[in-house]
């Protein structure tokens, strides 16, 4: 697999980079030389050394508009987009899960992506070899879906057919879509049981975001490899 050494002269977006997996990808690609703008809900919220913060509730299509209309309309490129930001409340099944959470979750993990790529394809279909990553889970793979959790579940789902969409309507403009999931992380989300870093976590994502024109595109990754 061709992959980039050096991204000197390009642009990435990584949404919740604030902390956990999404700051340690932030953190990989300004190492890697990209200029990355690092998504916070708060512009008093932290984000990984050389980065830029921008602010950017996934929920918000303001929010979205707006950095698409500012920030990336005067950069005038986009070679990277990390939806990574998400929320994670397990447990229940379809009759004890309530409602508001259900809204809550896929207005993150699913509606949030969809609009980010909404404002944002447009610029990243300018580079031949843009690139989509999207930050998934294991739990939203159709072949294993049972175990409670169904809203976290159906959003991770709905974010691989995001990816697929990508795939099947901009890959031959030169867009590579693809989605991984991290393993367990200890984050927040994740918790302090898990069993890998976020440095682990955040190896196959920055693994994806250096991949060179023609490379796979449409399939969804762990630990480097083809899962879907
Ligand atoms: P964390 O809880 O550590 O971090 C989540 C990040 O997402 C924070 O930066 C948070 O910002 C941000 N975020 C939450 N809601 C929004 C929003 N509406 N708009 C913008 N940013 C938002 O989680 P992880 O780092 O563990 O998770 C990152 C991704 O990895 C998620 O998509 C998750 O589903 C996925 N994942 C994680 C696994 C794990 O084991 N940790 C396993 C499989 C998948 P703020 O600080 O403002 O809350």
């Amino acid at each position: 697999m061709e992959l980039h050494d050096d991204l000197g002269g390009q642009v990435a977006l990584v949404t919740g980079a604030n902390r956990g997996i999404g700051a340690e990808i932030a953190r990989n690609l300004n190492d890697l030389g990209a200029t990355v703008y690092a998504g916070a809900r708060s512009m008093n919220a932290e984000v990984p050394d050389g980065c830029e913060k921008v602010l950017l509730d996934v929920t918000q299509e303001g929010d979205i508009d707006a950095i698409a209309d500012g920030v990336f309309s005067e950069v005038g490129r986009l070679d990277i987009l990390v939806n990574n930001a998400g929320i994670g409340e397990f447990g229940d099944d379809i009759v004890a899960e309530p409602p508001s959470r259900i809204d809550r979750t896929l207005a993150t993990n699913l509606r949030g992506p969809m609009l980010v790529c909404k404002h944002l394809v447009p610029l990243l279909v300018q580079q031949d070899g843009g690139r989509v990553v999207n930050v998934s889970s294991g739990m939203g793979q159709l072949s294993g879906m049972d175990g409670g959790s169904p809203a976290y579940r159906v959003s991770k789902a709905g974010l691989n057919g995001l990816t697929t969409y990508l795939h099947g309507e901009y890959n031959e403009q030169g867009l590579m879509a693809n989605a991984v999931c991290p393993g367990w992380v200890r984050t927040d989300l994740g918790g302090e049981d898990a069993e890998r870093s976020v440095e682990k976590g955040a190896a196959t994502p920055t693994w994806l975001c250096r991949f060179t024109p023609g490379n796979p595109s449409g399939a969804f990754w762990r630990d480097k490899e083809r899962i879907d």
